[in-house]
């Protein structure tokens, strides 16, 4: 088996299961895990505390692309996991709101905030060793990666496990309302001019509509291995 690492980039539509996978398969391998997600997340709510976000849901780009060198994004590793960095400031669980959800996807079709963050993204693969999930890790981000995987489900599937999460974390929404985030997600992500959400031409596609989280983590596991141990 070859010792070099590599750079893993798993992409797909919202809720489709990737960082579930993606942060297991880091922590057999060893890698160092990130989700960008949680970064555009992270500047949502940057925004959204500065008066950035106007009445109509429109964001104040102006506003926000001159206040994106002040905004400071890092990760905090903790016992087994992540905690997601704002300045500073622990904000895991104030990223992961359906307002949060609702407000992330125009956020994140301004081309200053995808440049910003794309920067911080490459840099911290500089080393690879490196599993990132996201919308456009293979095809912007990490061109390059050595394995690339896109990650699909049914909408109602995805709604349902944000649904459920959700719940779990005491929130009070509806499955509707989880459905619609999820498929406006969806619509904003794959249309957008900058970076639009697609499959990299040389990722191997995963339909997890039926299957468990153990199955999808063996599935790339198995993926991993077929592209390291060659
Ligand atoms: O992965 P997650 O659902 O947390 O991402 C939140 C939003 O951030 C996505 O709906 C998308 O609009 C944006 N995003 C992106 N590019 C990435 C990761 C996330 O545009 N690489």
């Amino acid at each position: 088996m070859s010792s070099e690492k590599i750079i893993i980039a798993i992409d797909g539509y919202s809720s489709s299961g990737k960082s579930t996978m993606a942060r297991r398969l880091a922590k057999t391998i060893g890698y160092r895990y990130i989700d960008s997600g949680a970064m555009y997340r992270a500047v949502t709510l940057y925004a959204m505390r500065n008066g950035m976000i106007n009445s109509d849901g429109s964001v104040a780009t102006d506003m926000l692309t001159a206040a994106l060198p002040a905004i400071h994004i890092d990760f905090k590793v903790q016992g087994d996991g992540q905690q997601t960095m704002l300045n500073g400031e622990i904000v895991e669980s104030e990223i992961r709101t359906l307002e949060v959800s609702n407000h992330v996807s125009p956020v994140a079709t301004i081309p200053a905030v995808r440049h910003a963050l794309v920067r911080m993204q490459r840099d911290m693969g500089e080393s690879k060793g490196i599993v990132m999930d996201g919308r456009d890790i293979g095809t912007i981000v990490f061109p390059a990666a050595e394995m690339k995987v896109f990650c699909n489900a049914t909408p109602e599937r995805r709604a349902e496990r944000r649904y459920k999460e959700l719940r779990e974390k005491g929130a009070d929404v509806t499955y509707e309302e989880v459905l619609a985030n999820v498929t406006e997600r969806d619509h904003i992500d794959m249309t957008r001019k900058e970076s639009p959400l697609r499959c990299a031409d040389d990722a191997v596609m995963l339909d997890n509509s039926a299957m468990t989280i153990d199955e999808q983590n063996e599935w790339l596991l198995r993926l991993f291995h077929s592209i390291v141990d060659k």
